[in-house]
């Protein structure tokens, strides 16, 4: 059976969450239950990075005891599969995780082995908001482009990875589509980068620069590994990599996909340093690194790290979820966010959309069909309309055309990532099957005593709704389940009492 390995990055807990890192959950668990409804094997992984250097100086900051400070972020994050209904398989956290450290250290001996770590002295600028030296090229006004902060300037002796000779090797994989990089904007970016010549790159840090966190180099321990090589290694070390076996296979070296979901700012660490690590340690590279760009709020990127004015993050998840709901922030994040792009998000727009869409949508339009079937019928489902009057077959062909796209249209723009082209399509069935009772009428057939024409009207307009809480469930797992319940005859054929399924958010 096909088998598919899907991980979101391990976000810094320097900080709570933010939306911009439910965006990123919630589209990766639309993938997996999407998945996982076609019948494939699916692997739904996500965690947190507790060794940065953002954590100790954050809880330094704080006045508070680093692993007591990373322990409560990182709750927060991991807590975050209740509120938005996350189907989340595995969760791996850095420092305390057991299959992590060792990890770490096989893939650190892999590539030694390989001849692909050496020392050597270095100077440079590093952002440790980024975690990254920057060169001069790069800063902008000798500032970091991400934060807008002024690098330190490090001088010290590292470990370095021989990224260089890897840069041919990774440019076919890229340019071949092996490692498909999505959108395509990303991946001509990432081409670019490659083009422009691939330079080795540090991977350790002075221990006294580390303040003592973090994982030691074997057999160095003056210095720690590079928090970045630390972070990416998490995606196989949570395949229980340090003692290989019956994960590994499975979900890496056996998967058909390995996908990894991530933000605009750490493509070149996911498509450039960690398919060249997996290939100096003779591992499969990932089949789909799928980008997304930033939530701004009033136009202000969402962010957790303030490392400069304005950029302190004001939408807390838990917060939003508490106001509107889980179904109501699912939808706006899916709706409203462009594929692989920028959006700007006020909680005005989350409560339009949900009110337009899930309350007057599909919530009023399940309502009125279940209830027109008590007023009717009594409760009773009506027979499959089968040899139905002439005039009913096509009115209700717009309906039965957005019925039977949908499947195909979901399928095709999720294997896009457009995850805003396949909530349009189960949104189209909701759209059509409304126009369908205006143009039927189903209380002036009831009216006129025309039963045959009736039953085949509210057939046809139950088969919609059921097909709705079908086609939603990767989208709004808990809406789905209840519009599928209430779609459901119990033994003696009979649906349950309509009941408001998707309230207005106020
Ligand atoms: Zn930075």
């Amino acid at each position: 059976m096909t088998s598919t390995y899907i991980t979101t990055t391990i976000p810094y807990v320097n900080a709570r969450p933010h939306l911009g890192h439910a965006l990123e959950l919630v589209q990766a668990d639309v993938l997996a239950r999407h998945r996982r409804a076609a019948g494939e094997q699916v692997r739904f992984q996500a965690g947190t990075d507790d060794n940065s250097l953002k954590n100790v100086l954050a809880a330094q900051a704080a006045g508070v005891d680093v692993q007591e400070f990373v322990d409560a972020n990182a709750a927060a994050f991991t807590g975050l599969a209740r509120p938005l209904s996350l189907s989340v398989d595995d969760l791996i956290r850095t420092s305390s995780d057991p299959r992590h450290r060792p990890g770490v250290e096989r893939l650190w001996r892999a590539c030694a082995a390989r001849g692909d770590l050496y020392r050597r002295h270095y100077e440079g600028l590093y952002c440790v908001g980024c975690e990254q030296f920057y060169t001069d090229a790069e800063l902008v006004g000798g500032r970091c482009p991400e934060h807008g902060t002024l690098p330190e300037p490090v001088s010290e002796v590292n470990w370095f990875f021989r990224l260089s000779r890897y840069a041919d090797e990774l440019r076919e994989l890229i340019a071949d589509g092996i490692i498909r990089v999505e959108p395509t904007e990303r991946r001509n970016e990432v081409l670019a980068l490659i083009d422009g010549g691939l330079t080795d790159f540090s991977v350790s840090r002075s221990t006294a620069r580390a303040r003592g966190w973090g994982i030691p180099v074997p057999g160095d321990p003056s210095q720690v590994i590079y928090v970045w090589w630390d972070a990416l290694s998490n995606y196989l070390a949570a395949l229980d990599y340090a003692s290989g076996g019956a994960n590994l296979d499975r979900w890496w070296d056996g998967a058909a996909r390995r996908v990894h979901l991530l933000g605009k700012g750490v493509l070149r660490f996911h498509a450039v340093y960690w398919p060249a690590m997996l290939l100096s340690a003779g591992e499969a590279v990932p089949t789909d690194i799928v980008v997304h760009g930033y939530l701004t709020e009033n136009g202000r990127k969402i962010s957790k790290s303030s490392g400069a004015p304005g950029l302190v993050s004001t939408v807390d998840p838990y917060d939003l979820v508490d106001a509107c709901g889980t179904d109501a922030v699912r939808w706006w994040l899916l709706r409203e966010v462009p594929r692989g792009a920028d959006a700007d998000f006020t909680v005005e727009r989350l409560i339009a959309r949900a009110n337009d869409e899930l309350a007057n949508g599909f919530g009023n339009l399940v309502n009125r069909v279940v209830s027109m079937i008590h007023r009717y019928r009594g409760g009773r489902v009506p027979a499959a309309p089968d040899g139905a009057p002439d005039h009913a077959a096509v009115d209700s062909a717009p309906l039965a055309a957005a019925l039977g796209n949908a499947p195909g249209l979901i399928a095709a723009a999720l294997d896009d990532f457009d995850f805003r082209r396949a909530t349009e399509a189960v949104w189209r069935i909701a759209d059509e099957a409304n126009r369908y009772v205006n143009r039927t009428r189903p209380w002036d057939l009831a009216k006129a005593g025309d039963d045959a024409e009736l039953a085949a009207v509210l057939a046809a307009l139950l088969a919609a709704c059921q097909a709705i809480g079908t086609h939603l469930a990767p989208f709004l797992p808990d809406a789905a389940a209840r519009i599928a319940r209430q779609c459901a005859p119990d033994a003696t054929g009979c649906l349950p009492r309509p009941a408001p399924l998707l309230p207005r958010v106020v």
